[in-house]
């Protein structure tokens, strides 16, 4: 499987600060903010600052230190957003995973008991 990243994806355009967002955490290499059409209280997107189309792209070519920054990033979103009574997290995938944003993203979920959801 190759992976071709298109950097005029929105998402590219928000790391180059070319679009605003709400940003509740970032570090040197991922950045959260609060997803645009909430799905539930809490809806953040986690999302690499590398230019990784997908998770399992990200999951094979980032470096260690990225990866640990990303999952660092997901931890602290956590913790700010208050999750303690749990919450879904949900990686879209290529046309299957019906994935509109083609740069890794990583959705946190929760803040409510959330329905049940298997296709
Ligand atoms: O389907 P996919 O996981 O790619 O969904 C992309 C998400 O990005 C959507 O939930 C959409 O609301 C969000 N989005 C955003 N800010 C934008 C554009 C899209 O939060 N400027």
């Amino acid at each position: 499987m190759t992976f071709d990243y298109d950097d005029r994806n929105i998402f590219a355009r928000i790391l180059r600060g070319e679009i605003p967002n709400s940003t509740v955490f970032e570090n040197d290499h991922a950045l959260a903010f609060k997803d645009i059409a909430p799905q539930a209280p809490v809806h953040v997107l986690v999302i690499p600052k590398g230019p990784y189309v997908s998770l399992d792209h990200f999951a094979a070519a980032a470096s260690a230190d990225e990866q640990v920054g990303f999952f660092q990033a997901v931890a602290e979103v956590c913790r700010i957003s208050g999750v303690d009574e749990g919450f879904r997290a949900i990686a879209n995938t290529r046309s299957h995973g019906v994935q509109d944003v083609p740069h890794f993203h990583l959705h946190i979920l929760g803040g409510t008991r959330l329905g049940r959801m298997l296709p």
